[in-house]
């Protein structure tokens, strides 16, 4: 049995898959991932740009690589890989996605139970006095937002390194990681964690996890049952199209 057939043999055969996905599910919609060679970070040190702290200290200069970020994601479509992972919730294969991404390209890929592990970028907030507000209260530019009760610099609702994740995301995750029978692990260098967590918790309940992803991981050769190399956005819909061909 080559390995996409054994990988749509357990999909079948478990009653409650999930998918963990990462930035690289997003790469052939244009979004670069962190870690890769031509990744984000090449350009953006994270310890310089992605934690909060940086934040606090210099916000002008992290909204520099939001300003960049936004401009890719709100260009952005889903591609084949987003397409395939709705497709598979449609079919009853696939219960939910447990998303790191912060673009929201699996809801209009047309996903409905996506899980924002590490929030989005749905409104703006104040870190020091706590108000809230929607991007669209701003004219976001080249300025960043300022907060109109305090007038610090705003931050988008997404997760910096040092912050904790959303305690519903968090809570919900990890029910499912202690359900699921089955875990698609799909463009993702599972070291940041809790999200790289949810495929271990699987695992350790005698569950499988598949893995798609073009280079292999810290998972490939501890934790990974199934391991498909590739693009997600071509891996993807070949198992769909296996899936499909046995209903
Ligand atoms: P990562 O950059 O650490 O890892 C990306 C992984 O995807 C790598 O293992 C790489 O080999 C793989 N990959 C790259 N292109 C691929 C493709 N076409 N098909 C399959 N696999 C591919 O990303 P991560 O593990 O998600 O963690 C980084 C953090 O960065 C996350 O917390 C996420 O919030 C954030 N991030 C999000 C976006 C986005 O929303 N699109 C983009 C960049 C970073």
């Amino acid at each position: 049995m080559d390995n996409f057939a054994e990988a749509a043999k357990i999909i079948k055969n478990s009653s409650l898959t999930i998918a963990l996905t990462g930035a690289g599910v997003s790469v052939e919609s244009g979004i670069p991932d962190f870690r890769s060679p031509t990744g984000l970070w090449e350009k953006y040190n994270p310890a310089e740009y992605a934690h909060i702290d940086a934040f606090r200290r210099d916000p002008r200069k992290i909204w520099n690589m939001i300003f960049e970020l936004m401009g890719m994601t709100t260009s952005a479509q889903p591609n084949p890989a987003h397409l395939a992972l709705a497709e598979l919730e449609d079919m009853g294969l696939l219960h939910s996605i447990i998303t790191q991404n912060i673009d929201n390209l699996h809801q209009r890929a047309g996903s409905k139970n996506v899980i924002e592990f590490h929030g989005n970028a749905e409104y703006l907030q104040c870190i020091y006095c706590g108000a809230q507000y929607s991007p669209e209260e701003f004219v976001i530019g080249t300025e960043p937002p300022v907060c109109k009760s305090c007038n610090e610099i705003l931050k988008p609702s997404v997760i910096f390194f040092g912050e904790t994740i959303p305690y519903n995301a968090l809570l919900e995750s990890q029910k499912l990681a202690n359900t699921a029978e089955a875990v698609l692990v799909v463009g993702t260098s599972a070291v940041v964690y809790p999200a790289s967590s949810i495929p271990h918790i699987v695992k350790s309940r005698g569950g499988s996890v598949i893995e798609m992803n073009l280079e292999q991981t810290v998972l490939t050769s501890s934790i990974t049952d199934v391991y498909l190399q590739g693009s997600a956005g071509e891996t993807l819909p070949i198992l769909v199209d296996q899936l499909r061909k046995s209903e």
